[in-house]
């Protein structure tokens, strides 16, 4: 996803970078691409010229002009300007009242409400421990209440079940019932989607948000649906108090711009990004960290997290640990994180989360066929010694014959490997050293 963004970006952030002094005429050269890049992802209109302004504002200002190295700062100041835009800091679920809490689900038909319910019912059950009632008030299909009884079945939540003889309301009003006689916690609310906005529609869920009075209301949108998804997201925001917003399908091949235009229109957080359709996709979105993945330089804690969750705890954190005390990362911890990573379900699924060259790095090695390759990463790794795993840089010419002819490759590719996992060490120190802002700096450069 944001592909092209975060290419076009990261090219500005390289050109900077490399910057020793800053003029107007560099800055303005900055400015209109940045620009550029903004328009063709589908940020809105209103958000980019906004957006361009405070860096503007921030770039000519004295921090960045006085700074030793002006490229760098100036980076930092898109950086930090793209995370404001997106809502400064991570806003969570609010669940603070009188179970059940009652989360409303709107949006148009194909957004992806349904699944975002299951999403958001195992992250619930599985990340919180709550119990969770979902019930459907979508009396138009009756295929879309066997579909969420068959997606609560899978995320382990109850299933309160309606007809389409029902009204909307009487359906969501004995679900809170219900929930409060069998003490729930938490109950998702998944409504009826038209595929444009009408106003039948619309009036249908303002009574259903007036009656049940949901702590969370949350608009879920199709991050591939461009502009449109910002149109769509103004109508409903006219139409109800919105708390929160999930971005679904930010897998596909979406330009990214309601990523950052979602929450300038409506003034609501986006709360979860959902990647995939299987249940396990779902993620807290972190404004900083996707301002970091957009300018191509990664998302490092979301991967150590999902690390830290999917796999086992104690050698994520060992991870973690190790990264922020600056110890050395090796060949032995990089063995075992090609181990995780398969447990992780592959890794197509990272190569979004890791900065652009990582990601270049694994494309590179055999044209695309990534998993492959890393069989046969794994499979280099596999022969050396442990001490020569410890000590990559005393691996001599007489030891890599040894690799490779134990792992059945050619010298070069044992060669590459080495020189690979170099730029990695270094990268992961330079992180270590001053966390992210530095290894922004440190790359590309
Ligand atoms: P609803 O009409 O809003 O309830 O939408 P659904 O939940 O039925 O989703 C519509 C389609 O989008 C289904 O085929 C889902 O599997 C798919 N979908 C939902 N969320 C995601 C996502 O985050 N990524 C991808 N790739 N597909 C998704």
């Amino acid at each position: 996803m944001l592909d092209n963004l975060t290419n076009r970006l990261a090219h500005v952030v390289k050109t900077l970078r490399g910057q020793a002094r800053l003029t107007e005429e560099n800055i303005a050269e900055m400015l209109r691409e940045v620009r550029m890049a903004l328009l063709e992802a589908d940020v809105a209109l209103p958000v980019v010229k906004d957006l361009i302004a405070r860096i503007k504002e921030k770039a000519l200002g004295q921090e960045v002009i006085a700074s030793l190295s002006p490229g760098q700062a100036l980076v930092g100041v898109v950086q930090q300007q793209l995370t404001e835009i997106m809502g400064g800091s991570q806003s969570a679920l609010n669940l603070a009242t009188q179970p059940p809490a009652v989360i409303l689900m709107a949006g148009l038909q194909g957004a992806g409400k349904t699944t975002t319910v299951g999403k958001l019912a195992k992250y619930l059950k599985e990340k919180q421990r709550k119990k969770v009632l979902v019930v459907s008030c979508d009396v138009y299909r009756p295929a879309a209440i066997a579909q969420l009884q068959t997606v609560a079945g899978q995320a382990g939540a109850e299933f309160f079940p309606s007809e389409i003889s029902q009204k909307p309301v009487d359906i969501a009003l004995a679900a809170i019932d219900f929930a409060k006689r069998h003490y729930l916690d938490v109950l998702l609310v998944d409504t009826a989607g038209r595929l444009t906005i009408d106003e039948q529609m619309m009036l249908e869920i303002q009574q259903l948000h007036a009656a049940i009075k949901p702590i969370e209301t949350l608009f879920i949108v199709d991050a591939m649906a461009g502009q449109d998804a910002v149109n769509t997201a103004r109508a409903f925001n006219e139409a109800l108090p919105l708390t929160g917003v999930v971005l679904t399908k930010l897998d596909g091949d979406s330009r990214g711009g309601a990523a950052l235009s979602v929450r300038h229109v409506t003034g609501a957080p986006i709360k979860f990004t959902g990647v995939g359709e299987k249940l396990s996709g779902l993620d807290e979105f972190h404004p900083d960290r996707m301002a970091s993945r957009i300018l191509g330089m990664g998302d490092i804690l979301s991967l150590v997290e999902e690390a830290r969750s999917a796999v086992d705890e104690k050698s994520a954190m060992d991870l973690a640990n190790k990264l922020k005390k600056g110890k050395g990362f090796d060949l032995n911890d990089f063995k075992e994180q090609i181990g995780q990573m398969r447990k992780m379900g592959g890794l197509s699924s990272l190569m979004d989360k890791m900065p652009a060259q990582f990601a270049q790095a694994a494309q590179q090695m055999q044209g695309g066929a990534q998993e492959k390759a890393m069989g046969r990463v794994e499979g280099i790794i596999n022969s050396m010694t442990p001490f020569e795993r410890a000590h990559p840089d005393l691996i001599k010419a007489s030891r890599k014959r040894r690799i490779a002819t134990g792992a059945g490759v050619q010298v070069q590719e044992v060669n590459r490997l080495l020189n690979q996992f170099e730029q990695m060490q270094k990268m992961m120190k330079q992180f270590s050293k001053g966390g992210m802002g530095k290894l922004m700096r440190g790359m590309g450069g």
